[in-house]
């Protein structure tokens, strides 16, 4: 996957490649707002306070993700689980879904693009507290669903992250309250599924 490397020594925060309103009524602006403008931002800020002095200054956050530990693997992951998962949102379109290769790949693991989102959403679910549940691809290219708890991202097991949705509460709480999987079922319009694709590794 492409590597995010620190500018001048800090990570920045993501710039969104979307207004805060355009994904609006299924993750509002003040959600935008919070999630991307307090909650990820903080992060931010944590991590580059922790890295002076380190063995992980001037490291990539992949890597800081992959070989770190604690507050540091901690702060790094929600970076770059946060990075993967606005990055690959877009506004709302009807009848969206993966194309082509991305496709190809999702009918052979899952059976069917609608059994991945059944699957997808059920991991979701089921996931106990605060996580993220992962579309990956394995080194033999097939793909498979992952639930990882707090801030853990595939690349920790050697998976390829394509998809991600957030399930911490303050992913959801403004718009959804406690139901989760209604959220869940309401993000696919959302899906900016070139993005996902371009993730794909041969
Ligand atoms: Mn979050």
């Amino acid at each position: 996957m492409t590597k995010t490397e620190p500018k001048n020594g800090k990570f920045e925060l993501l710039v969104l490649p979307y207004a805060p309103d355009a994904l609006d009524p299924i993750i509002s602006r003040q959600t935008i707002e919070f999630h991307h403008g307090k909650h990820l931002q903080t992060y931010v800020d944590n991590l580059n306070g922790l890295i002076p002095g380190t063995a992980w200054e001037g490291k990539a956050l992949e890597d800081i993700v992959k070989e770190s530990t604690g507050g540091i693997a901690n702060n790094a992951g929600q970076i770059l689980n946060h990075n993967l998962y606005f990055s690959a949102l877009a506004p709302a379109k009807e009848n969206n879904a993966p194309e082509g290769a991305l496709l190809a790949a999702i009918t052979a693991s899952f059976g069917s693009f609608e059994q991945f989102q059944q699957d997808f959403e059920k991991a979701g679910t089921t996931l106990f507290g605060s996580g993220w549940v992962w579309l990956a691809q394995k080194k033999d290219g097939s793909l498979v669903i992952t639930q990882e708890t707090n801030a853990g991202n595939p690349i920790q097991h050697d998976l390829n992250p394509l998809l991600t949705f957030d399930v911490w509460e303050h992913a959801y709480y403004l718009d959804f309250q406690n139901r989760r999987a209604a959220q869940l079922h309401a993000l696919w319009p959302l899906v900016n599924w070139s993005v996902v694709a371009s993730r794909l590794e041969a």
